[in-house]
């Protein structure tokens, strides 16, 4: 049998006012090419790089979240770089010195953790070659896990929760769509002790089609091998049409020869800078998905209503601040929380943790009855407000008023003889069809605890 050895190397442009090594902004959205621009980015003579704290920041508190070692001592190196889309003919990277060394993330190893430069984004028509260098120098931070990942689940769990993480930072936006983080997964298979050649797969652009790469591949080389050829070690691509990988290029041998220290850079002695400190970094941190979850779960939720609540930070934001709302009273909570999942699907829409909270709050008061407050709630949703005043308007507030409730039931004891002769038979079903009648009569306004203490204390 064949295991599959799979690695991942992820890269995420991270969030900061300026790039990397110059004054120009870190804008993804800007639409305009080469306005994002500047004599250091586009690698005029004479210009000197400057490192964005900001940027080294990021990846310290990535690499401090996954439990990772935050170097003593760390530098810049160039790597040779010849295509245009980097203007100065090599990236700064880092190769010897990575910012962050091991940490763990979803039971996956991490081996490091470093901090790069972007490359411009080509684009390449009518036999032309256009460059838009808005990107060129973006901070970006690169992650490599080791190479422990045995199936495609577990490389898409890793990466889920890589996405997590970094949105819960406010390092990266990480969408994969947008590439703002792009993962590369290296994958090869053995039936020994020994690692197979490993094949390199790049152009994953979500996390399905992570997880379906990665199976294709093992599929593939292990046929391979079985039918006597040989995996070669080369950079493959994804095809999202026909679900299945391509040959894009060979491999070239080590890449040890194309990296030295970055001269026009400071070497950091992290430790000794206050603001980077191992304390300062950990001080900074917001609490980090894992503990949101096993809050959820001590609270009473459901494994996987907590699972589904933390997946999304602007879930666990607005679910965090309905529960403040809520002053942390637990029945109240927990019944938010399955208005939110069940009904909501995790989307409040136009509502606001004050006005859902405040809808929360009507229900369990019996304001609202379960039906008056689902359909309060889809209004609040749809179009906003108050959900007291859309009740109002639209008569679903409970009438607790005794002798309101009275004369509804006068109204229905007048027409329902049956029922009542089989009531007083002691059939008690027709005691509900009875609160049922009542219920319709009220427009769905009545209390039904109330109502039925009235028609019992009426018929005797
Ligand atoms: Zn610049």
């Amino acid at each position: 049998m064949y295991r599959p050895t799979i690695g991942l190397e992820i890269h995420a442009e991270l969030k900061t006012r300026t790039k990397m090594f110059c004054d120009s902004a870190n804008n993804p959205d800007e639409t305009r090419p080469n306005v994002n621009v500047c004599p250091v980015c586009m690698a005029h003579p004479g210009t000197l790089p400057v490192i964005n704290r900001e940027a080294v920041k990021h990846v310290l508190r990535l690499g401090t979240a996954v439990g990772g070692k935050l170097a003593d001592f760390t530098e810049f190196d160039r790597k040779s770089y010849f295509y245009p889309d980097i203007p100065k003919g090599y990236q700064i990277s880092q190769y010897v010195h990575p910012l962050v060394t091991r940490g763990s993330l979803a039971g996956v190893d991490i081996t490091r953790v470093h901090l790069e430069e972007d490359t411009a984004r080509s684009t390449h028509a009518h036999g032309k070659s256009l460059v838009d260098f808005n990107r060129a120098g973006i901070p970006l931070m690169e992650l490599v896990t080791e190479p422990v990942i045995k199936d495609a689940e577990t490389a898409g769990k890793f990466a889920r929760e890589l996405q997590l993480l970094l949105r819960t930072l406010g390092a990266s936006e990480a969408n994969l769509e947008k590439g703002e983080m792009r993962i590369e997964a290296n994958i090869s298979v053995s039936n020994d002790d020994n690692f197979g050649t490993k094949v390199e797969v790049k152009n994953l652009n979500s996390f399905r089609s992570v997880e379906r790469a990665i199976a294709f591949e093992v599929k593939r080389q292990t046929d391979l091998i079985e039918s006597g050829g040989k995996v070669v070690q080369e950079t493959r691509g994804w095809d999202e049409a026909k679900q299945e990988t391509f040959h894009q290029r060979f491999k070239e041998g080590s890449a040890d020869g194309s990296y030295f220290p970055e001269p026009d850079l400071p070497k950091l002695f992290l430790s000794e800078i206050p603001e980077f400190s191992s304390d300062a970094i950990r001080a900074s941190l917001p609490e980090l998905p894992a503990r949101r979850h096993s809050r959820y779960t001590e609270l009473g939720l459901k494994e996987g209503d907590a699972t589904f609540i933390t997946a999304s930070v602007e879930r666990g934001a607005f679910f965090d601040a309905v529960a403040r709302e809520l002053n942390g009273q637990r029945k109240s909570i927990m019944l938010a929380a399955n208005y939110f999942i069940s009904d909501l699907a995790g989307d409040p829409g136009k509502a606001t943790p004050v006005t859902f909270a405040k809808l929360m709050n009507m229900f369990t008061s019996c304001t609202l009855s379960s039906r008056g407050a689902k359909d309060t709630l889809l209004i609040l949703v749809e179009k906003g407000g108050d959900p007291e005043t859309i009740a109002k308007e639209r008569g679903l507030i409970q009438i607790h008023d005794e002798d309101a409730l009275g004369k509804i039931i006068d109204n229905v004891i007048a027409i329902e003889t049956k029922a009542i002769a089989e009531y007083k038979a002691g059939k008690l079903s027709a005691l509900q069809y009875l609160i049922g009648k009542a219920m319709k009569e009220s427009g769905g306004a009545g209390n039904p605890t109330q109502l039925s203490k009235l028609i019992v204390q009426k018929l005797g």
